[in-house]
């Protein structure tokens, strides 16, 4: 089988390999389609992502595709199912599992960071990490379960949302869209986003019907929300994030920043305003809320999967040689449907 293998930091090769058997309490994949994102440009040039990324390895953690083998103690797959795989998978016996928090496991390992993932034609899984794709669902959206389900595990941190509350998003990237639509299916109504392009801020108002689109290189983002997302990571939306706040809001830190930066805050505005500021990482259980969501079609993806590439094209996107708009998804197998 053909894999594209990360061989050193800021490398990859083509590889011809042996298809992988399932450990027993595995599943064998055939990959659909692999999602690029954030993650892989950090690890592709040598920094963590949820882990670290130990060359030679195959990355690709937003997987979709179909079961062509399962080990034998497996109980919920067969040959032919259509699945897409959370990549995480937590040991259940450090001391953050036992208190609940997963994504902070100590012994975190993911499907495409600390194992092979899906830039591969086939790549293996534990059957506890994989889940089944409903016919309404497409491969293709599939292979968005993971960012979906990261965007989901924020909601699932949040407290008390209600309708007539106001939102903002800092960036417009394709988790910020992900974000427009989570939002309004968890209830908020009034969204605002922010990004720099006026075409593109003005397309993603219609379709993802948004209350304000902002372009942050020509105004200020006006007035105060209940409830922000930082989707950029750097310092400067970091602290708009926490700026555009009302008394009581909560904000999110979604953005992932270079290890070591810090950004400024007024700290008598957070006491005043009483203000929750809030990382999230990853997606502990949040795969079957994506399921409902894109199954329900709250949630659409396909319309913002906008570069579709082949594995041979994968290091052009991550090196930025090639340049690109919109999410890139890796179509390794796209007759499987
Ligand atoms: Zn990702
Ligand atoms: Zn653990």
């Amino acid at each position: 089988m053909k894999a594209l293998v990360m061989t050193a930091k800021q490398q990859m090769e083509i590889e011809e390999r042996e298809v992988p058997t399932p450990k027993d309490d595995e599943v064998l994949v055939e990959t659909a389609y692999a999602g690029i994102c954030g993650t892989d440009n950090a690890l592709f040039n040598g920094l963590p992502g949820s882990a670290d990324a130990v060359p030679p390895i195959v990355l690709g953690h937003e997987n979709s595709g179909v079961v062509r083998a399962v080990g034998k103690n497996v109980k919920n797959f067969k040959e032919g199912d259509r699945v897409a795989v959370d990549p995480n998978i937590y040991c259940g016996k450090c001391h953050y599992c036992h208190i609940g928090l997963y994504e902070e496991c100590e012994n975190l390992s993911a499907v495409g960071v600390t194992r092979d993932g899906g830039l591969e034609q086939y790549f293996t899984a534990p059957e506890e990490v994989t889940y089944h794709v409903p016919d309404a669902i497409s491969l293709k959206a599939a292979c968005s379960m993971e960012p979906i389900s990261c965007g989901v595990h924020t909601m699932h941190i949040t407290e008390d949302i209600q309708p007539s509350m106001k939102a903002l998003i800092i960036g417009d990237g394709y988790m910020a869209k992900l974000f427009a639509q989570l939002l309004r299916a968890y209830g908020i109504q009034d969204i605002t986003m922010t990004g720099r392009h006026d075409d593109l801020l003005a397309q993603e108002k219609e379709q993802l019907n948004l209350t304000h689109v902002v372009n942050t290189t020509k105004e200020d983002i006006p007035g105060n929300y209940d409830f922000v997302i930082e989707a950029v990571g750097k310092p400067e939306t970091q602290e708009q994030a926490v700026e555009h706040t009302n008394p009581g809001a909560q904000v999110f830190m979604f953005g992932v920043g270079a290890p070591g930066q810090t950004f400024s805050m007024n700290t008598y505005e957070i006491f005043k305003k009483q203000l929750t500021v809030k990382g999230s990482m990853i997606n502990p259980h949040a795969f079957v809320d994506s399921i409902a969501l894109l199954e329900s079609g709250a949630v659409k993806v396909e319309p913002f999967q906008a570069n579709v590439i082949s594995l041979e094209e994968v290091e052009g996107v991550l090196d930025h040689s090639t340049p690109k708009t919109g999410k890139t998804i890796v179509a390794v197998n796209p007759n499987l449907k």
